[in-house]
């Protein structure tokens, strides 16, 4: 008879083990944390439902000691592997190419160039081409070798009672057995069905774009000679209209994208993979075009979405949501995975904070406030892009069969038109210049200084509170250490040696005295002589950091900041570690507030056609078995 085990308490569960929760799991190691992961399935995904990682995210696996392991797995393409998107009318077409595009360069390219410019201006990592299942799979290897990570694979979360101290939690295992856990915190990485989030009662807001998509992953040894012999190496082949080719590992895996409203007409059921292949490649105008395949890994029909929760929280505080079981991304820009990186990191070393009884209470409000304003942005972003390349489809579906013509006009036009969009990647300010605009849990300068107003194209190094400090490589370290890597699990306090202000070694004294009598682990930087590090940080004594590299406070040069009193720097802790909120700040018209981006992203997604609507997706058809809850 089924029977129901209790397990002993755990501070934290976290509900699924996909590349969100796998990296929760190893992000509360790094900060000191023992956690318990459930994850549905005994295998790791076949899905390829990812394909790049951006150089911030890199830098997130850079801090957790993963970066360079990862680059050393099989089937992960190496440091000269291209970025090139190779646009064309189909292969069958004896005109090379359309347009040809690298939206970014290859890592060795990327390093040369680290050589040259240590301004600021640049990340520690580099993008990094990577399918999902091999990420997957590399995480899990962690996550099993890892001590402080309790894990259950083949263990289905089914619902939860939450109350003011914890969370009680009802499994079952493949034998039917049901698993009862006890914890202070749950946190739902379970994807975007997420059962977390319905049975917490939180609704999405958004919906499906007006396009459907079917992939098809497979490998081809004679598509990967073809490709080098008479392409050269690319990674995404657009055959405009209909869809794209990834190259996933440059050794013969491969993905097909059928994508557009075309998909949604058509019957998706009757699709054969092979013949899907052979149309795309052949490009919208063109002729299917045959290769040989040697096998089909998995095909399904799967529908783009934009959406996100209403809260990252529940009411009561202790259940908390992160990745895609919090908001749905399309694949364009790639801000999928790379939103939910950014979100489990920052979500980390708060619950550690919680947990090791130095967080406050507000800390998971200022993470649910931070963590929207961040994907709203995203999502206005990824919108934007949709809109400019269904209107670049439109233009070049409407020119008809004469764009097989090399000496047609609107074919020049168009190759032009397409050199400058890209939706494969995401702006700059989208990627590396994420901010706390309107956190409560950051102490913000009293002296008047402005940060640069985010730029949606730009990056913009500031120590300023609420930013992410700049990367630079230490001068004697080119290369090798960077200022990411000073960063420790608890606060950093980074000083600039020789001060400016005297008072600057007393306050140094003070920060540790008061750390260490409100246990909060506290490391001191002395950047002795840094000058170009501390030009770039803005030129201050002093700055306190996250652990996940977000300015909380800095000294100022030139005002009254009592840096030396300890009620002062009790207060500075008081803010950055939620045990109460910062003043709200004043809105001013060239920063919306979340509201305002709400509003925005309701008119963009009226623009791309999406459909918008409240309280959960449950009723849209057409989804694939990755973008639904696990059976
Ligand atoms: C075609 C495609 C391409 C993409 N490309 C990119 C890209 O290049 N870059 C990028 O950043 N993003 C990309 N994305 C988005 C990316 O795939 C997702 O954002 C990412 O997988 C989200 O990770 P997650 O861990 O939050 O959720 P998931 O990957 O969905 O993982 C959720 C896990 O929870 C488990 N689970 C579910 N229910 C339960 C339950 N009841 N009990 C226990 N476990 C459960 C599941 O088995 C699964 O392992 C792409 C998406 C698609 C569809």
């Amino acid at each position: 008879m089924a029977q129901r085990k209790e397990h002993p308490r755990t501070p934290i569960l976290i509900v699924g083990g996909g590349p969100v929760g796998s990296l929760l799991a190893l992000s509360l190691s790094h900060f000191h944390q023992a956690s318990t992961l459930v994850e549905a399935s005994t295998t790791t995904t076949r899905w390829p439902k990812m394909e790049q990682i951006n150089g911030r995210t890199m830098e997130v696996l850079r801090i957790l000691g993963l970066a360079d392991k990862l680059r050393s797995v099989d089937g992960v393409p190496k440091a000269d592997a291209p970025w090139t998107v190779l646009h064309h009318t189909g292969l069958g077409d004896p005109v090379p190419e359309f347009a040809r595009v690298d939206p970014h360069l290859s890592l060795k390219e990327e390093k040369k160039l680290d050589q040259q410019h240590n301004d600021g201006t640049r990340t520690s990592e580099h993008h990094q081409r990577c399918v999902l299942d091999i990420f997957e799979s590399f995480l899990k290897t962690e996550v099993l070798r890892n001590e402080n990570v309790t894990s259950h694979y083949g263990m289905k979360y089914l619902s939860h009672i939450e109350n003011e101290n914890g969370v009680s939690t009802i499994c079952i295992d493949k034998e039917g057995n049901e698993h009862e856990f006890t914890s202070n915190y749950l946190v739902g990485c379970d994807g975007a069905g997420s059962r977390v989030r319905r049975n917490t009662g939180i609704k999405l807001k958004g919906g499906p774009i007006n396009i459907g998509a079917y992939l098809v992953h497979f490998r081809s040894e004679e598509l990967l000679e073809l490709e080098k012999k008479t392409y050269g190496r690319f990674w995404h082949l657009n055959t405009h209209g209909i869809g794209c080719l990834v190259d996933q590992d440059e050794s013969g895996t491969f993905t097909i994208h059928n994508f557009g409203p075309h998909v949604l007409q058509e019957d998706v059921t009757k699709y054969d993979p092979e013949e899907l292949i052979y149309r795309i490649l052949g490009g919208a105008f063109g002729k299917p075009f045959k290769i040989k395949i040697d096998e089909i890994l998995v095909h399904s029909a799967y529908r783009p979405n934009f959406a996100v929760v209403k809260s990252f929280i529940s009411e009561k505080g202790r259940v908390v949501l992160a990745g895609d079981s919090a908001h749905r991304q399309p694949p364009h820009g790639a801000l999928g995975f790379n939103s939910g990186a950014h979100e489990q990191l920052d979500l980390a070393w708060k619950l550690s904070a919680l947990v090791q009884g130095y967080g406050g209470l507000h800390l998971l409000d200022a993470y649910a406030l931070e963590r929207k304003y961040i994907v709203l942005q995203n999502l206005i972003h990824a919108t934007e892009l949709a809109r400019t390349f269904t209107d670049y489809t439109v233009q070049y579906l409407t020119t008809g069969p004469q764009i097989l013509d090399p000496a047609n006009a609107e074919r020049q036009r168009l190759a032009d038109l397409v050199r400058g969009i890209s939706i494969e990647r995401a702006a700059d300010g989208v990627e590396f210049d994420r901010r706390l605009t309107h956190s409560r849990a950051i102490v913000r300068d009293i002296d008047g200084s402005q940060s640069p107003l985010w730029d949606v194209d730009k990056y913009q190094p500031s120590s300023a509170p609420g930013s992410r400090v700049p990367h630079l490589w230490l001068k004697t370290k080119i290369g090798e250490t960077s200022t990411i890597d000073l960063i420790s699990h608890g606060l950093t306090l980074v000083c600039f040696e020789p001060f400016y202000q005297s008072t600057s070694e007393q306050a140094k004294a003070v920060f540790l005295s008061v750390a260490a009598k409100r246990n909060i682990p506290l490391h001191v930087v002395v950047l002795k002589d840094e000058s170009r590090v501390r030009s770039v940080w803005e030129d201050r004594d002093l700055v306190l950091v996250r652990p996940d590299a977000y300015s909380l406070w800095r000294s100022q040069n030139q005002s009254q900041q009592p840096i030396t009193s300890e009620d002062y720097i009790q207060e500075i802790f008081d803010v950055a570690l939620g045990v109460k909120e910062a003043e709200k700040r004043k809105t001013i018209p060239t920063e919306p507030t979340e509201e305002d981006l709400m509003v925005e992203f309701a008119e963009k997604m009226k623009v791309v056609g999406a459909e918008d609507t409240e309280g959960g997706m449950g009723e849209v058809k057409f989804v694939a078995g990755f973008q639904v809850e696990v059976e």
